[in-house]
């Protein structure tokens, strides 16, 4: 007997943005999340830019927006801009709560690890088979041969900092921070007078996080700005794929059931973040008319398709960032970047950019050896839909 008429495996991000967009589109569909954990979404703070999505997709992410800020800025040796560009967090905790209120218990199976994934059907860990009108794993990342990445890592620590940290915007990235291994930077969201996510980040080759060492900028870069640290509210971590090359549609096929999500190679190839692309997927399926194995499949492996072409420029961008020049440099890179005129910035964070905003970027001299710069951006394209082969 069915369970039901789409199974989604794991209960994130992705898995419960489509549930609640189907949820809209098509109510009489029973779609039905398996989460292997307690609740759903873990523990994130997810943000968005206002340009990354629509108005109507904003409009359909609001109940689970805690802060939404009209301004956002930067700070970097030689440059501290303020960008007159909206900026959006959603707790773990906000999206947890209003997805079980949207879903009702019958649509999510918290403490439900599969164990194998098929088209129509999947198995617990425990044994038990389910079958479905369709499957889709949303499982999250896993580590895939057929891309080539770096690492985003990070450790975020929500402080309460005694008198209040007098920030008024988010700092999407202070890199006025001790460069070392790669592109370092802390981020910095203040969501009231005195409470605010301090993440030290890092654009670094290896994988591995060195809590204690993060601990310790963190610490550092409190004191630097004579904040007086109350209280440790709340932790997350993360260790983000950069895309350099590679070929998730060829992987995509291999799999018996359609991937979304980070499991599907759906995010920004610069930043790792993956929320705009997950209201995207969310739209199309809700957009086909019937939610079979094969029309799943043929939409989501098309998009992905189109996606990972489209962003093609990125994964070009991202080689210069990891490969050209020492590690302690790569700040000058986003330096330059953000000298740049706001709207393309804002087209940067959206996956959007124009060819002239292409050029503009690659063109004058770059801040990281020009040789080693152009072998970075020339030397793999045509890697780039072979790492498989
Ligand atoms: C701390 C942190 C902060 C981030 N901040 C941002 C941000 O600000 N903006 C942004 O766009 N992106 C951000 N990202 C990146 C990315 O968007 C998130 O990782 C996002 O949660 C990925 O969504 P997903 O649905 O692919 O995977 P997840 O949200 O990780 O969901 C996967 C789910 O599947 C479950 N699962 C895994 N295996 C199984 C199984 N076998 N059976 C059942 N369930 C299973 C997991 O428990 C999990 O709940 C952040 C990532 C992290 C780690």
């Amino acid at each position: 007997m069915k369970t039901a008429d789409l199974l989604l495996v794991g209960g994130g991000l992705a898995s419960g943005l489509l549930a609640l967009r189907l949820k809209e589109a098509k109510p009489a569909l029973k779609v039905v999340i398996l989460e292997k954990d307690a609740r759903l979404g873990g523990n994130h703070t997810w943000s968005f830019h206002d340009n990354d999505l629509s108005g109507e997709q904003r409009k359909f992410l609001h109940p689970m927006v805690a802060h939404h800020w009209p301004h956002q800025s930067v700070r970097f040796p030689g440059l501290e801009r303020t960008l007159s560009a909206g900026y959006n967090s959603i707790p773990s905790g906000r999206f947890h709560d209003v997805l079980t209120k949207a879903l009702g218990e019958d649509q999510i199976r918290f403490n439900a690890p599969v164990r194998e994934i098929a088209a129509t059907s999947v198995r617990l860990d425990d044994g038990t088979e389910l079958e479905a009108g369709a499957v889709v794993d949303a499982s999250g990342f896993k580590p895939d041969p057929a891309l080539r990445i770096r690492f985003q890592s990070f450790l975020g620590l929500e402080l309460r900092i005694a008198g209040g940290h007098g920030l008024a915007m988010p700092v999407i990235m202070d890199a006025t921070t001790p460069q070392d291994s790669g592109y370092r930077f802390t981020y910095l969201l203040p969501f009231s007078a005195d409470a605010v996510l301090v993440e030290d980040t890092g654009y670094l080759d290896d994988a591995a996080l060195d809590i204690a060492g993060l601990e310790r900028r963190i610490a550092d870069y409190c004191s630097g700005r004579n904040w007086t640290v109350q209280e440790v509210v709340r932790r997350e971590q993360g260790v983000l794929p950069i895309a350099l090359a590679g070929d998730p549609a060829h992987r995509n096929r291999q799999h018996a059931a359609p991937q979304i999500g980070l499991a599907g190679a759906f995010f920004h190839p610069t930043t790792g973040y993956s929320l705009p692309d997950a209201v995207r997927v969310a739209d199309v399926v809700a957009a086909l008319d019937q939610l079979t194995p094969d029309a799943l499949r043929q939409r989501i492996d098309t998009l992905s398709a189109a996606l990972w072409r489209d962003r093609r420029f990125f994964r070009a961008l991202n080689r210069m960032l990891f490969l050209a020049g020492r590690p302690e440099d790569r700040w000058r890179v986003m330096q330059r970047f953000y000298r740049l005129p706001q709207p393309l910035i804002e087209r940067f964070y959206a996956g959007s950019l124009t060819p002239l905003d292409k050029l503009r970027i690659l063109s004058g001299k770059p801040p990281v050896p020009v040789g080693e710069a152009l072998r970075a951006l020339i030397q793999t394209p045509a890697e780039d839909t072979r790492i498989h082969a």
